[in-house]
């Protein structure tokens, strides 16, 4: 397939492609998303191959108007409502009951669905361009550090889908907090840009992120094995964020790192000391947003491992960390 790479002006273009049952990647605020129309199974469906994503992990689906949200779900509670109205458009997406009108492979066959409204110009234009909701998980092979580039998305997609947006690299670097709202409280699934700091002054009965089980992509579809406490944010289980090389979270830099091993985090390791490749942050912000392209650079220097300073778990560091642990799991 050919993929065609847009531009800003071509926006209308892709919109229409995206109308069309196409995939079309796009930027917004958190990562870039690989975008297919919500309310058509057959389009979603190709995000699964391209990607080479488990289909029982859903996908959050993108409006740019809180009018489009009348078509996906059956309830708005007065908690989802005040989410909506202090974090919308931005990095929060929130779990709601479904309509029928949103297909069984967009959610994973739940009977809710996860919608956000991003923030991002680019985002907001394709979306009124191409006139329908839009389900758009990450735009990365399955498994591999989400694109914050087009320059990625090309990397791991091109010529896997009919269109890449080229924007800039994405401001934030670490996919949307996800909180169902579905319950009796509203709980934190991922944690995200937006912290349970910010969400605990808006809802102060708000749920905590727990963390939750990972499983390795082999025992995807045994579910017989599969434990009666899974976690409701189904996704969370697979193998994530994994760059080729292993990630190790440490203290602090080494001053003897082992061959071919780079280093990301706020401390600058001792002067000389050998790393292949060094990123130094100044802020939770910045680590967040560089922190899956330097992933992606060191697979291309071909190191064998990446050191990551850990963070305090506060605010955006519950985030962080969330996604180094991952990072870091073993997928066997
Ligand atoms: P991604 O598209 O890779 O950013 O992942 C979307 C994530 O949102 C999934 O992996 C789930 O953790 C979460 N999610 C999406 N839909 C639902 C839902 N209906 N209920 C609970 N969590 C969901
Ligand atoms: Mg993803």
């Amino acid at each position: 397939m050919k993929t065609h790479y847009f531009d800003r002006d071509s926006l209308p273009l892709a919109g229409e492609l995206l109308a069309k049952g196409a995939l079309v990647a796009f930027p917004t605020e958190t990562v870039y998303g690989l975008g297919a129309n919500a309310l058509s199974q057959e389009a979603v469906q190709r995000i699964f191959s391209a990607k080479g994503r488990p289909s029982d992990n859903p996908l959050i689906v993108h409006i740019s108007k809180s009018e489009d949200l009348a078509t996906l779900v059956r309830a708005v509670s007065p908690v989802a409502q005040k989410l909506m109205d202090r974090f919308w458009p931005g990095p929060l997406t929130l779990v709601f009951p479904k309509t029928d009108a949103v297909p069984d492979v967009v959610t994973a066959g739940l009977d809710s669905v996860a919608v956000r409204m991003p923030e991002h110009p680019w985002a907001l234009e394709l979306l009124e361009h191409a006139g329908v909701p839009v389900a758009a998980p990450s735009a990365n092979r399955s498994g591999t550090p989400s694109a914050t580039t087009w320059e990625a998305v090309r990397d791991d997609l091109d010529g896997r889908v009919e269109g890449i947006v080229c924007g800039p690299p994405t401001d934030i670097g670490l996919e949307s907090t996800v909180v169902d709202t579905t319950g009796l409280h509203p709980r934190v699934l991922r944690p995200g840009k937006v912290s349970y700091e910010e969400l605990m002054k808006v809802c102060s009965d708000i749920e905590p992120y727990r963390g939750s089980e990972i499983v390795s992509e082999s025992t995807i579809g045994n579910h017989e094995g599969s434990s009666p406490h899974a976690p409701n944010s189904p996704g969370l289980r697979h193998r994530h964020y994994q760059p080729i090389a292993r990630v190790r979270i440490v203290l602090h830099p080494g001053s003897t790192p082992p061959k071919k091993t780079c280093y990301i985090g706020i401390e600058p390791p001792p002067p000389a000391t050998g790393y292949m490749a060094c990123c130094l942050v100044r802020t939770l912000d910045e680590y967040a947003r560089v922190l899956f392209d330097f992933f992606r650079h060191a697979d291309r220097l071909g190191a064998d491992q990446i050191e990551c300073q850990q963070v305090p778990e506060i605010g955006l560091g519950t985030a962080l960390m969330d996604r180094l642990q991952r990072a870091s799991m073993s997928s066997d």
